[in-house]
């Protein structure tokens, strides 16, 4: 049925995409054109995946188009540094823009735009100060009171909004406030400041403006300038949306984009407002805005995780008006899922026991053919040498273990993956500690490739590495940031709420010899242990440096069953 919609089939459908069907339908638009506008004061979060997997999949879906725009109208807080990794964010995402713009590009026609407003006495120049002003607003309850400035004569507010613009006041002198209504139920429609002055240096126009247009008025005309169909927000913006329409409808304009909004996404264990997430950074609570446990898509991308598993998570999780916040193991599941599929299987030891198989030919190595994927043969393979001194994990070791430890004992046999079984024999123990220091073992060599030709059985298999041919390798280990599930809620100070656990480094881990040249962002599973990524910064050729994407399993959920399983027996 081509020509007949241009929804394709397998995209999700929710309330956004029924309106554009229907202004399709209708005639209302003939095609799509959205944005995303970010103001360049911080990195980008998970939250802002949601609209950029939203405005550009609209686009890509509809065939329209989606531009970048920065929403640069606040000089004070803005910078390139976010411009630049703003953009970069969006690439790697996986979007392309189809024109870039800044908010800043329009400020001399939203000055004449400013100046008809007060030519049709739709504007004026108010000269209380801010504490008058938010008096003079009124409450929730009560209507506001006019402005003794509201009456000024057209001839004066564009004298006096000129000189504004040259300069000639200090800032909060005046500001330029729309004309609309005092008594509005609405106090957005209670005459809104779309001028004020900043004696601030713009990182694009530098100090060629000392006024700078407010984001109410400065959004609805962008929009309508470049053409954009549909402007899609945030629920906090829904009170706004007469705002913008007052101020398309009496410019008249020709071009009138509707504002639609859906809710933010929220996540629990993290905090998303750019103010909290600069803060851990300036307070130095994290390594900076790409710490792999910072929620922004820098800290996401260096943590591990893929383009493709944020924007499945983003698309899972729909577009609708309710508020709700998702579980973080919700976006672990996403990612645990695509690395599934995609990553190449290795084995690395974190905490490494040494192990000496005693009958094992002394100076003999074997390479082992081992499957880079169990269900992906075309993923090939790699070689993996097997040798008389072997590490395994300390954990999967213990001299007396209960019932149902299924790894390595005193006496007992398990699987090496891809290899033979071994059974120990001996324990060798640190003189002055009194630590397991060395385990001495058997292998089988009739058991090469992991089963026995009697048939008999073992429970347990364990990863390992030769230790002649491994690598000492750095892992991080990284847990949630904070504490409680919603850190900040009820007044709390979200600073003390931090896990203090969430990062460990283990520098002395071991790993295939395969591993030594793994570029940047490669990622792995590693058997048994989860999902890691090769720090982008960190890592040095030969060196390369491991973070923990994810564990293989959600430790989290099993522990809060754990914990309400206790509780139902207590
Ligand atoms: P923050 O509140 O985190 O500081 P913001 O809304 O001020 O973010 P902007 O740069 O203005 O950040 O956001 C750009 C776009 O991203 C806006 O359209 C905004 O609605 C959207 N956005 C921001 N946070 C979220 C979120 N948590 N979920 C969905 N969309 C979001
Ligand atoms: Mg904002």
């Amino acid at each position: 049925m081509i020509g007949s919609t241009n929804t394709p089939a397998a995209a999700p459908s929710h309330f956004i995409r029924q309106r554009i069907d229907d202004d399709l339908k209708t005639g209302k638009n003939h095609s799509v054109v959205t944005r995303f506008p970010p103001e360049p004061n911080g990195y980008l979060h998970i939250g802002h995946a949601k609209s950029i997997c939203l405005n550009f999949g609209l686009a890509t879906d509809y065939h329209g188009k989606c531009n970048l725009r920065f929403d640069d109208t606040n000089p004070v807080k803005e910078d390139v540094e976010y411009v630049e990794s703003i953009q970069e964010d969006v690439l790697w995402l996986g979007f392309q823009w189809h024109s870039l713009y800044y908010a800043s590009d329009y400020f001399e026609k939203l000055y004449e735009f400013a100046v008809e407003l007060i030519q049709k006495e739709k504007a004026y120049v108010c000269s209380l100060n801010s504490d008058e002003m938010r008096e003079y607003r009124g409450t929730l309850t009560t209507a506001g009171r006019e402005s003794p400035y509201r009456d000024r004569s057209v001839q004066e507010n564009l004298e006096l909004f000129q000189r504004m613009r040259q300069g000639k006041f200090e800032e909060g002198a005046h500001v330029l406030r729309a004309r609309i209504d005092m008594a509005s139920s609405n106090v957005n429609l209670r005459d809104p400041a779309i001028y004020r002055i900043r004696k601030a240096h713009h990182h694009r126009t530098g100090n060629q403006w000392c006024i700078y247009p407010m984001y109410d008025y400065a959004h609805c005309l962008s929009d309508m300038l470049e053409g954009i169909t549909h402007s899609i927000c945030t629920l906090e913006f829904e009170d706004h949306r007469p705002l913008y329409d007052w101020i398309l409808d009496t410019l008249k304009t020709t071009v009138h984009p509707q504002q639609i909004e859906f809710s933010r996404l929220n996540l629990d264990y993290t905090v998303m407002s750019k103010r909290k997430l600069l803060q851990l950074v300036q307070e130095k609570k994290v390594l900076g805005w790409d710490d792999p446990r910072m929620p922004t898509l820098q800290g996401l991308r260096r943590r591990g995780f893929t383009p493709e598993s944020l924007r499945d998570f983003c698309e899972r999780v729909g577009v609708t008006k309710k508020e709700s916040c998702i579980e973080m193991g919700f976006l672990e599941t996403c990612v645990r899922e695509d690395l599934d599929r995609i990553a190449p299987r290795s084995m690395c030891v974190l905490n490494p026991l040494r192990v000496v198989i005693e009958n094992y030919p002394e100076g003999e190595v074997e390479e082992l053919e081992v499957p880079n994927h169990p269900n992906r043969p075309e993923m090939g393979t790699r070689k993996v040498e097997f040798s008389r001194v072997i590490l395994i994990e300390q954990g999967d070791f213990m001299e007396n273990p209960p019932p149902k430890f299924f790894r390595l004992g005193l006496g007992r046999e398990v699987r090496l993956r891809s290899a033979y079984f071994i059974r120990c024999h001996q324990v060798i123990h640190d003189p002055i500690t009194g630590q397991v220091q060395e385990l001495r073992c058997t292998y089988d060599s009739a058991t090469r490739g992991g089963s026995a030709p009697d048939g008999r059985k073992v429970k347990g298999t364990l990863h390992w590495v030769s230790e002649a041919h491994s690598i000492q390798v750095e892992v991080r280990l990284y847990d949630r940031l904070f504490n409680v599930q919603f850190p900040g809620a009820g007044d709390q100070d979200f600073l003390t709420q931090m896990n203090p656990n969430s990062l460990e480094i283990l520098k002395n881990c071991r790993a295939e010899k395969s591993l030594t040249q793994a570029p940047p962002e490669s990622r792995f599973q590693f058997e048994r242990q989860g999902y890691f990524c090769v720090d982008r910064w960190d890592s040095r050729p030969g060196h390369p440096v491991f973070n923990r994407t994810v564990t293989l399993k959600d430790s989290w959920a099993k522990e809060k069953n754990t914990s309400r399983n206790q509780s139902l027996t207590i």
